[in-house]
């Protein structure tokens, strides 16, 4: 059992889901510290029903949903049109699968934006991530990436909504940027960084 919030090179820890953009972004971004890392699925734990009302919550009930005998981290994230005031947000996943597919979930949200007296795809990423170091020591960390989202989608890169998000400050959608850049300035790098800053045992 962990006893302290910290974790070292070469400790074992889980990342706590069923989605596979995610926990490929998880494992390069973690790739530097030397951790084993196994997920949700390893352990034959299934995917959890998202019943809170914030990123954190959500967050919450993923990584408690990981044995207390196991480092576990979690993320909740999705993304937020201020047109649509700040739709899909948590539902994110949930409306993809609505719209049935990436492409068409894109298309609703952009349309449903171009229905708006004023045009503003302004929009940004927010991802919220939970680590357990054991049943009562968690910690949350937010992460969030402002920018816009276009139409057609561009680029084969990435996941979910990334082919016609663009990142304030570039040109090119999530999905055209090399993967490797992309993870390394995304909401979720933004809120591992902080977590990594505070938890991570580097002596
Ligand atoms: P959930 O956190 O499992 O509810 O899923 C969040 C959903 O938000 C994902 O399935 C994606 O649709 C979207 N999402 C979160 N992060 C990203 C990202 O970095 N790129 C593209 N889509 C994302």
């Amino acid at each position: 059992m962990q006893l302290s919030n910290k974790f070292g090179r070469g400790d074992k820890i889980v990342i706590a889901s069923h989605n596979e953009g995610k926990i490929y972004e998880f494992k390069t971004l973690l790739s530097a510290y030397n951790l084993k890392i196994i997920t949700s699925r390893d352990l034959g734990i299934q995917d959890v029903e998202e019943t809170g009302s914030t990123f954190q919550e959500n967050s919450l009930i993923k990584v408690k949903s990981i044995p207390d005998n196991y480092l576990a981290i979690s993320d909740d994230s999705g993304l937020c049109v201020n047109a649509l005031g700040g739709k899909p947000g948590i539902f994110s996943s949930r409306f993809q699968k609505k719209c049935g597919g990436w492409f068409e979930a894109m298309e609703k949200i952009y349309s449903d934006v171009k229905t708006k007296k004023i045009e503003d795809f302004s929009a940004k990423f927010i991802c919220c991530l939970s680590i357990k170091f054991s049943k009562n020591l968690i910690y949350s960390y937010l992460g969030e990436i402002k920018g816009k989202i276009v139409w057609p989608p561009k680029g084969k890169n990435g996941f979910g909504f990334d082919p016609f998000f663009i990142p304030k400050g570039h040109t090119k959608t999530f999905a055209e940027m090399e993967h490797s850049n992309k993870i390394f300035i995304d909401h979720r790098s933004i809120a591992l960084k902080k977590l990594i800053k505070l938890h991570l045992n580097d002596s």
